[in-house]
């Protein structure tokens, strides 16, 4: 089934840009002549493996004409009519406008999906300044840059849910142990997205290969396994992954013409798509500045972890390694502490198997939800035995705190002047949140919220 979906926001926000990337050809012409009325413009759009029609409302403030506020309502009241779900475009460093509050009203009453886009949000220099965006009622704001890029995993996850019911993704997708081979239940579960990455020679490929057989993966559709643009789509124990390869499709593009060539771009890309990232280190020279980047990398997207420990033939023997390892891994993953570590070969295919149990259950891990009382149960004692220090003689008070998001889990903390309160306190809470609720492997998000 395809779906529709209508971008829309005031001018300048970025919509074009937006559509543009989406729909990838460059379709949205931009158009400086003033005095041109462009109709709406649609197109096949593709977001990771979603695929949908986007319609683009942009161009509309060239119109000429006293009507124009009209015009431009009136054409954004039938594309929001037209369409299954609304993405509403902000400009993040503009912040909220009146204007973008006029345009917000007319999406929060059509009462459709919305995804709420914070753009022009690159690097996350912007931080999340969006207390006014949460005020505009479409949720939260997920901050993209449509320019350059990024934010396009978090921007997919948020689609995912806006989709019309039978496509979503299921809660707990992977919670059944065993598939009972119903036929109708297949079409619900969503492939797990696992990237593997590692700098060069880590043994990627040599991976890649091991999991799915080294002659299937170039001739294609045997045993369930296809590739499409973005990855491989597989099948272990019966349940659906998707893998996201980086550095060894490269390599096998120069000996298959077939596959295209990829760029550096895609290791950063694959994590983006990803759910779970696989850090394949080589045993014999692990956590090297590399591996080190990809680790930020992880923890900025906010995709939860499972590090792979690899060509452990070579080491098996020294006593003491994996415990070292281990407490490296510790010691250099301060954001996504208590990642599963697991010793592998792809050489032999030693450990496969729990590497891929650990990337089941991160996933299971960075998909929960703590329920609001019990947050706030442990917020009490929390705040009790250990309070927020007074900051330049300001007492600040905090009341409450909410899981708003999952994958990665994102607690919203309220309270008064809650802008003062310092770094290390907000760590502490990550800290205790991650033991108290057993959120090992994944990145915590937190946003400071002071009500109006
Ligand atoms: P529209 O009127 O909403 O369709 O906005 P456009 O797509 O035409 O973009 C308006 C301006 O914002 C253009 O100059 C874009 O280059 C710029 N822009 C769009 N997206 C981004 C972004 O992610 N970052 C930055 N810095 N600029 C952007
Ligand atoms: P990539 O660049 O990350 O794709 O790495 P490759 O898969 O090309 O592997 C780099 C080198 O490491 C090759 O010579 C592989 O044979 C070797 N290698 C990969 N995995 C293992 C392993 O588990 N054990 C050993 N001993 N060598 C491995």
């Amino acid at each position: 089934m395809t779906f529709t979906v209508a971008i829309i926001g005031r001018p300048n926000v970025g919509k074009s840009t937006l559509f543009n990337r989406l729909v990838g050809k460059k379709l949205a012409l931009v158009d400086d002549q003033p005095g041109v009325t462009r109709d709406r413009r649609e197109g096949e759009a593709r977001l990771g493996d979603l695929t949908f029609t986007a319609i683009d409302t942009a161009g509309l403030e060239d119109a000429d004409g006293a009507s124009l506020a009209g015009r431009m309502r009136q054409q954004t009241e039938a594309a929001i009519q037209d369409a299954d779900a609304i993405i509403f475009v902000i400009d993040a460093r503009a912040g909220v406008t009146p204007i973008d509050r006029h345009f917000a009203g007319l999406v929060r009453r059509a009462g459709k999906p919305v995804v709420l886009l914070a753009n022009k949000a690159e690097s996350r220099a912007v931080g999340l300044q969006t207390y006014e965006a949460f005020g505009l009622g479409l949720g939260d704001p997920v901050p993209i840059s449509a320019e350059h890029g990024e934010g396009l995993s978090d921007f997919y996850d948020a689609l995912l849910q806006a989709l019309p019911e039978h496509t979503a993704l299921p809660e707990e997708p992977f919670e059944d142990e065993e598939r009972d081979g119903d036929e109708e239940g297949d079409d619900v579960v969503r492939p797990l997205r696992i990237a593997i990455v590692g700098r060069p020679n880590a043994g990627k490929s040599t991976l890649i290969n091991r999991l799915l057989g080294e002659e299937r993966l170039l001739v294609g559709p045997e045993a369930g396994i296809t590739r499409d643009s973005i990855g491989i789509n597989w099948e272990w124990r019966g349940r659906p992954v998707k893998l996201f390869d980086t550095a060894g499709m490269r390599k096998r593009a120069k000996v298959e013409d077939k596959l295209e060539k990829l760029s550096i771009a895609d290791g950063l890309r694959a994590v983006r798509f990803a759910e779970v990232v696989v850090l394949l280190l080589d045993a014999t020279i692990p956590f090297e500045k590399q591996d080190l980047a990809i680790l930020g990398l992880v923890e900025k997207e906010g995709r939860a972890l499972v590090i792979a420990v690899n060509k452990w033939d070579l080491v098996a023997g020294e006593p003491g390694k994996f415990k070292q390892m281990v407490a490296d891994a510790e010691r250099l993953m301060s954001n996504v502490k208590g990642a599963l570590v697991v010793p592998v070969s792809a050489l032999t295919g030693e450990g496969l198997d729990k590497m891929l149990e650990a990337c089941f259950k991160a996933s299971e891990i960075w998909s929960k939800r703590v329920s609001t009382a019990q947050l706030n149960k442990w917020l009490t004692r929390i705040l009790e035995h250990h309070p927020p220090p007074a900051v330049s003689g300001r007492r600040i008070k905090i009341r409450y705190m909410t899981q708003v998001k999952a994958r990665p889990p994102h607690f919203a903390l309220f309270g008064n002047q809650m802008d003062g309160l310092p770094d290390s306190y907000v760590r502490y809470l990550i800290n205790g949140l991650r033991e108290a609720f057993d959120l090992p492997g994944t990145p915590i998000r937190m946003s400071l919220r002071t009500p109006e």
